[in-house]
């Protein structure tokens, strides 16, 4: 490989916001949001662009039976397992610009710069768009091997299959086990990302350095308590499910503001009867809670479990925690972390190291693979919405830092 100057190893600022711009057109909402359901006739449109300008970069365009397109820019040493940056191009029914777009686009603004400066890397870099991230993450879990065998399971809220899906984007259903990858073929993915949250912002920093993806559980919390006459029941014989819950709340909320990253969330609820007159007798409520670590999380629960025994008890009712999802946190490799914190440095970029409160792509690769994942700021820390905004400065600056990032990686 031929030494590579600073000047060669910057992305062109405006190509790269000019194409992000280029794909919201796409989908594109009356309020500046963008709609690109996967597998929708937009969605199929931003795949040909991708394609067409993978096609440009003469990169070996692959499309798994999981539909996910992969393209791949060559290196020096053809045994070498790949580097693979990337993210996914479809959006929530009204998405922004940034959220995923951008990584696939920085990944190709990546290997532009390297095509036009006639440098080859070691290692080959993979750019992969992964299919239906906002929906059900099928395309980074057959990569990594953890679809879920049934069908059903996947059908989408308008009753489509996942067959008719697949088939739609080049993808097999039938074949979804060939989309796994060894782990010898891919040495490190690396995603870049908009922060999605108010974090790099408010510490005014340039860049984040990924520390993981947080482990997520989910819980019902159901109460039992006795209905009846709001009128006639006297306040000391009631079992009000409703004031117990409550205090499930406040106890949830008080667990999440311990010291640590941990976040704690009731976010949902019913009440029954729910009628004015009525003593409550049945609430269900859920619990969200994430944290870095599994065992961190572990203990918060168990901290959370003797308060809701105590609010039982002083409110005459009857408290349960049932699970209802379990994924464990994905971490970032420590050397991936520190080349990213060493490439803010020589670029003189401000960084901070942090956790990912939302899930990503990235999370299924670190099944396979050694991950990383670089943050950019997220202004007002929105996203999922038309204001999702982050300036072409931005987006410039965290672009050149996975260029360093992944000539740092594809060196042998
Ligand atoms: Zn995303």
């Amino acid at each position: 490989m031929k030494s590579i100057t600073i000047a060669e190893s910057l992305v062109n600022g405006d190509r790269l916001n000019q194409s992000i711009a280029s794909l919201a057109s796409i989908g594109q909402l009356p309020n500046g949001g963008v709609k690109r359901i996967a597998y929708s006739k937009e969605d199929l449109e931003a795949r040909k662009l991708i394609q067409r300008w993978m096609m440009e970069l003469e990169m070996e365009i692959t499309i798994d039976t999981a539909g996910n397109i992969i393209g791949k820019y060559a290196g020096n040493n053809p045994i070498a397992s790949a580097i693979a940056t990337g993210s996914h191009i479809d959006t929530v029914p009204c998405g922004g610009h940034y959220d995923g777009a951008y990584g696939v686009f920085a990944g190709l603004e990546v290997v532009r710069v390297l095509k036009e400066n006639q440098i080859q890397l070691d290692r080959p870099i993979e750019v992969i768009v992964f299919t239906d991230e906002e929906g059900s993450m099928i395309g980074s879990k057959a990569i990594s091997g953890r679809v879920v065998g049934d069908p059903e399971y996947y059908r989408r809220p308008d009753g489509t299959d996942i067959q008719t899906c697949l088939a739609t984007i080049g993808g097999n259903w039938n074949k979804i086990d060939l989309a796994r990858r060894n782990p010898q073929d891919i040495s490190a993915f690396v995603e870049l990302h908009v922060e999605q949250g108010p974090v790099l912002e408010s510490m005014s920093k340039q860049i984040g350095v990924v520390e993981g993806i947080v482990g997520q559980r989910r819980f019902n919390i159901t109460v039992k308590g006795s209905a009846n006459h709001a009128g006639t029941t006297p306040m000391s014989m009631r079992c009000d499910a409703l004031v117990a819950a409550s205090q499930v709340v406040l106890a949830v909320n008080q667990i999440g503001n311990t010291p640590g990253q941990q976040v704690a969330t009731v976010g949902k609820m019913e009440v029954l009867p729910n009628a004015a007159n009525v003593v409550p007798g049945w609430v269900e409520m859920s619990l969200d809670i994430r944290d870095l670590s599994s065992l961190h999380i572990d203990s918060l629960l168990k901290q959370l479990r003797i308060h809701l025994e105590e609010i039982a008890v002083a409110t005459n009712t009857q408290i349960r925690l049932n699970p209802c999802l379990h994924n464990e946190p994905a971490l970032a490799e420590p050397y991936i972390q520190k080349a990213i914190a060493s490439c803010c440095e020589e670029l003189d970029l401000s960084y901070t190291y942090l956790p990912s409160r939302a899930s990503h792509d990235a999370q299924e690769m670190a099944e396979i693979c050694d991950m990383g994942m670089i943050f950019v700021p997220s202004t007002l820390g929105v996203s999922h919405d038309a204001t999702e905004y982050t300036s072409p400065e931005q987006c410039t600056q965290g672009a050149n830092i996975l260029l360093q990032t992944l000539i740092r990686l594809g060196k042998i």
